[in-house]
């Protein structure tokens, strides 16, 4: 393998190779655009680190020839004059992980250099910001000194000196800082920074490959779902100066609004400053039309080079920028991270402009991100005048909650189930738990590319930045806002669509439907050829369902229609000793069904809506023994008869069962209470019959869960089918009802050929079928080791999230193969919660099923995954 690429020396196609920031070096370079040179050292070396534990050998002799081939190439020296070489060494990963790997910036200086820098910019302060960087982050990053150390000493600096900015620090200052920086670092490595420039290099290298692993890596990794194999490239760089005086900055640009998908360039720019001090929110910046004013040449170029990479890329791109003495530089781009809504608008709009197919646009949305679309607003009638501070619209959407200043303290709280927003100056990335848990964030610093902003898109999460006039005192944990005192607990709410906040909670409402939606839908059912269906269990979820794009019902489950105030009646049936009152709480039952089914039916006219029989274990619908014997002791006290407690009670110890999901559900309890089921069927069969007189056009498929045999199956079609024959003879009506089964156990799956003979339809409850071919119960098994499992890698990823293909999905597979060959009319479908789940679609998408079924929420994201899988040549 090679082990170092110059950025002029490939043309930046291969980012799995180069990392996304390698390659898009690469490719402006040789695009013309005016971007410092260096070279990348690509990720199989990170991964060759990760394994062996050692750097491979050739690396550092490779190094030190190309960082003399950048000498040559930039007319600078390493560690000498006239020209010092100063280099950057950057991490950047095949996917972007903003912020959670490190960089180091100034490397090469020493104190030589650092008054050679001072000859050659005639600039001390210059010079010593520069050296003060450089052994700050160097300490921090590759010797892993607290970079809060470092902060004391500066905030003690600009105490002393009364300012509020490091820039505004004297030359002496800065001296003075990087003096101190360099007494830390010696009381903790007594060997200090080394003065060689290439050992400078060769310690940041293998710092950016460490950072690959560093907490935050991880935990961003987790959360977005990115492989841990993968590994990081390292680019060295020429650095480039934008603290070099008031004629140098630094900045971060979007080529489109990224919160709109509006065509206009938006960015951040900070005169006198270097790196990071943009997304860190430190100082309030510029805009880009400031920039205009202040750096006309420079603002043209830029503008141009934004539409030249939006042309290449013909995507949004993110830029960073640096001005070194009213010369532009370009120092990174890449697909900018964009709220769900701005997707949309943009890959649509992009097609429209031409520059973009229809499966690109529909690629470019993350199916998952839907469900932010929906999330609710602010409702229009709240005056904007009762908002208590405004801020930088950074994040669309609104949220309420509990007011929290740290990223602990949010976990703890959103975990306790409170909805909490996280107030603080800035965040940074070891913040990212906390802002994950968080309902919306605050911050008083930073604008509309700060690492607030940016996450918080990339989450789907309202923010509000830059809020000028909010004071957060960390310390104190206590904030104000024009005389309003915020305390720990209080209630915001935030906007970040105007950026408004307001005290206590306010009005939300549903948004309006994106009219850009429709067209990319539309787009992905042209594209897709699996079905999406809903699991909707009342006529407003299947009318939602319907609206959103279900085409038809997959999964309604009839055991919630037998909750709430119906579970008297259910019981009555259950445990009553009497043969009339049993009789007629079955009639109850069943005119309270036939009404419901009806209500699904007129919902989904049309199309298919598959009703599963009662399914749960009986002790859902007892009561408990304890609490009976709770009340005949009560009873007891005040001298009342406890006669029916005691019948009662002695019926549910028949039933009991020390682990009721292995137990007595499903079609089990079907064939045990056979009048039930047959009640189930006849009230459906009912709805229909009066869908059909009504001039409806319903059809109604009848769902056995939980069958592990086909002979039970057998028995339930058989009764089944009496009562569809009954219907029809009483009405003349011709009726046809497809009568199924979900597969939701090993055994139906490996006796599919069998079970498929008496079944029209397979649905796969996945759900199920993971907790039985795992043996485990989920919810049991969450908090006592399956976070754990996740956390140390035991489990890679959730199976109750993400089907797992070896294992769950080879059932699924061979169920399909085998059922779909004993009968070709098969309808085969999933209505597990892997019905949502854009990676499980894609699977199920390739086995060739005929449909998944999902929550509405992620019916849309359902659609677009579904056409994903098709654009990716896996159907
Ligand atoms: P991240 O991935 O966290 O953005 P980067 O490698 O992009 O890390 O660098 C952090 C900051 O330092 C960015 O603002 C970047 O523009 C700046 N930077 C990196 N290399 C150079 C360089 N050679 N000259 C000037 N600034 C640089
Ligand atoms: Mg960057
Ligand atoms: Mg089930």
């Amino acid at each position: 393998m090679s082990l170092v690429y110059d950025f002029s020396a490939t043309d930046g196609s291969d980012a799995d190779l180069l990392g996304g920031k390698g390659a898009g070096l690469a490719r402006m370079t040789s695009l013309g655009l005016p971007v410092p040179p260096g070279f990348t050292i690509p990720t199989d070396v990170c991964r060759a680190v990760m394994l062996t534990g050692e750097t491979p050998e050739g690396l550092w002799p490779e190094v030190a020839e190309a960082m003399t081939r950048l000498e040559s190439q930039t007319g600078r020296s390493l560690g000498g004059g006239p020209v010092p070489l100063l280099v950057s060494v950057r991490s950047g990963a095949e996917v972007s992980m903003p912020g959670t790997m490190d960089t180091v910036l100034n490397i090469g200086i020493n104190d030589d250099v650092v008054s050679i820098l001072a000859d050659w910019s005639g600039d001390d302060h210059f010079a010593w910001d520069v050296y003060r960087r450089f052994v700050q982050m160097y300490a921090n990053v590759v010797l892993g000194l607290e970079e809060k150390l470092f902060q004391k000493v500066l905030a003690d600096l600009r105490t002393f000196r009364g300012v509020g900015h490091d820039a505004d620090l004297t030359a002496a200052d800065l001296e003075r800082a990087t003096r101190l920086f360099q007494s830390i670092v010696k009381d903790h490595h007594p060997d200090g920074i080394p003065a060689d420039p290439v050992e400078q290099v060769k310690g940041a290298i293998s710092a950016v490959f460490r950072s690959w692993n560093s907490d935050r890596a991880i935990s961003y990794r987790r959360i977005n779902r990115i492989r841990s194999e993968m590994g990081t490239a390292a680019t060295v760089q020429m650095m480039v100066f934008g603290d070099l005086g008031d004629s140098s900055g630094t900045g971060v640009c979007f080529t489109r609004d990224p919160a709109t998908g509006a065509r206009l360039s938006y960015g951040d720019y900070l005169p006198r400053a270097q790196g990071e001090d943009v997304v860190a929110g430190i100082r309030n910046t510029l805009s880009l039309d400031d920039l205009g004013e202040l750096h006309p040449g420079c603002h043209r170029e830029l503008i141009e080079i934004m539409e030249k990479l939006e042309e290449h890329y013909r995507d949004m791109c993110d830029i960073e920028f640096t001005i070194e003495k009213d010369h532009l530089y370009i120092l990174q781009t890449r697909p900018g991270k964009r709220t769900a809504a701005a997707a949309v608008r943009l890959a649509v709009a992009m097609h429209g402009e031409g520059l973009i197919d229809k499966p690109t646009a529909v690629s470019r949305v993350e199916p998952s991100s839907l469900e932010q679309l929906h999330r609710p607003r602010v409702s229009g009638s709240v005056r904007r005048s009762a908002a208590l501070l405004r801020g930088v619209a950074a994040s669309p959407g609104a949220a309420s909650g509990h007011v929290v200043f740290d990223a602990e303290s949010a976990v703890e709280r959103a975990k306790a189930g409170v909805p909490v927003i996280l107030v603080t100056p800035a965040t940074a990335p070891d913040d990212i738990h906390g802002m994950s848990a968080a309902a919306g964030i605050l911050t008083s610093q930073g604008g509309k590319t700060s690492h607030a902003a940016v996450v918080a898109r990339g989450m789907g999460k309202p923010a509000v930045t830059g809020a000028a006039t909010l004071v957060v005192d960390l310390e104190s944990s206590t904030a104000s806002a024009s005389g309003t005192e915020i305390a720990e607990g209080d209630i915001l709410t935030i906007d970040g669509t105007s950026g408004a906040v307001y005290l206590g909670t306010i009005d939300l409402v549903e948004p309006e439907q994106l009219p850009e939606l429709d067209t990319l839908l539309g787009w992905a059912d042209e594209i897709r050829s699996i079905g999406v269906r809903a699991n909707a269990d009342t006529a407003e979820d299947a009318a939602l369902s319907r609206r959103r794009g279900a085409a038809g019902i997959g999964l309604a489950r009839t055991e919630h229609m037998f909750m709430g105030e119906r579970l008297e009646v259910v019981r009555t049936i259950i445990l009553s000793s009497e043969p009339e009152a049993r009789t007629r709480a079955m009639d109850t039952l069943e005119r309270l069904q036939v009404g419901d089914f009806e209500g699904l039916l007129e919902a989904m006219d049309g199309l298919p809506v598959v009703v599963r029989l009662l399914d749960p274990p009986l002790h859902e619908f007892l009561p408990s023994r304890f609490e009976l014997e709770r009340e005949m002791l009560r009873r007891v006290r005040a001298g009342i008869a406890i006669d029916d407690l005691r019948k009662m009670s002695d019926q549910v110890a028949i039933w009991e069962e020390t682990n009721p999901m292995l137990g007595l559900r499903g079609v089990r309890l079907g064939l045990m209470l056979g009048n039930l089921y047959r009640m189930q069927a006849r009230a459906a069969v009912s709805a229909l019959v009066r869908r059909i007189e009504a001039g409806g056009d319903p059809h109604l498929e009848i769902m056995i869960p939980l069958v592990s045999d086909v002979e039970e199956l057998s028995r339930m079609r058989v009764m089944i089918e009496e009562e569809i024959a009954a219907a029809a003879a009483d009405t003349g009506l011709e009726l046809t009802v497809p009568v199924g089964t979900m597969i939701e156990l090993p055994r139906a799956a490996l006796t599919a050929a069998a079970i498929a003979a008496q079944a029209d339809f397979f649905s796969f409850g996945t759900n199920d079928l993971t907790q039985m071919t795992y043996g485990l119960s989920r919810d049991d098994a969450e908090g006592l080791f399956l976070r754990e499992y996740l956390e140390t890698g035991v489990f890679t990823s959730d199976p109750f999230q993400t089907l797992d293909q070896a294992g769950v999905g080879r059932l699924v597979k061979v169920a399909t193969e085998e059922g779909k060959e004993a009968n070709p009319n098969l309808v085969v479908g999933l209505c597990g919660e892997h019905g949502g789940d854009p990676e499980s679609i894609s699977f199920v998408a390739a086995l060739g099923l005929d449909y998944v079924s999902c929550s509405p929420p992620r019916i849309e994201g359902a659609r677009l995954a579904a056409a994903q899988a098709a654009i990716n040549g896996r159907v």
